[in-house]
């Protein structure tokens, strides 16, 4: 398992992620730009197997649709981003595990203030954590605005 960590250069600096399962086999987190997506795909040989979106906003989803017309791949999201992201396939639920490749896995974690819709995905090698996406909930320095569906109690909490 390989993770790319891509930066947008778009004005909100978002970053998103290709975690590359196996030799041919990808999951994409919050795609901006399908395109530029779609080409770092293309160039390692890889499918897009699903989206996973940390929460609802378009700077985290607008690459959605083209990705999903591209690949025929899935998206997964919180049960609140029904029928707020684009092609949502599959909700996901607290403490579930997405496999990855070997022992590692992604633990699915509800983090609601920045929106109600909102996950943070722990990177698990067996039970050790070894990263974590954190979407808008957690910055460098800081945590995502609330004025976007979301409520600085609950994120206090959430933190
Ligand atoms: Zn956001």
């Amino acid at each position: 398992m390989k993770i790319h960590q891509i930066y947008t250069h778009n004005q909100l600096r978002n970053f998103n992620y290709i975690i590359e399962i196996d030799s041919k086999n990808a999951i994409v987190i919050d795609p901006w730009d399908a395109v530029e997506i779609g080409k770092e795909l293309d160039d390692r040989r890889l499918t897009l197997k699903a989206i996973i979106n940390t929460h609802e906003h378009w700077d985290h989803t607008q690459g959605n649709k083209s990705l999903v017309e591209k690949y025929g791949c899935e998206v997964w999201a919180h049960a609140n981003g029904e029928g707020k992201i684009p092609c949502l396939t599959k909700t996901l639920s607290a403490d579930e595990l997405i496999p990855l490749d070997g022992d590692n896995n992604l633990l699915v974690l509800d983090t609601p203030g920045h929106t109600y819709a909102h996950l943070c995905f722990v990177l698990l090698e067996g039970e050790a954590a070894k990263g974590v996406f954190t979407g808008d909930t957690l910055f460098n320095a800081g945590v995502g605005r609330c004025d976007g569906g979301g409520d600085p109690e609950t994120l206090y909490h959430t933190i």
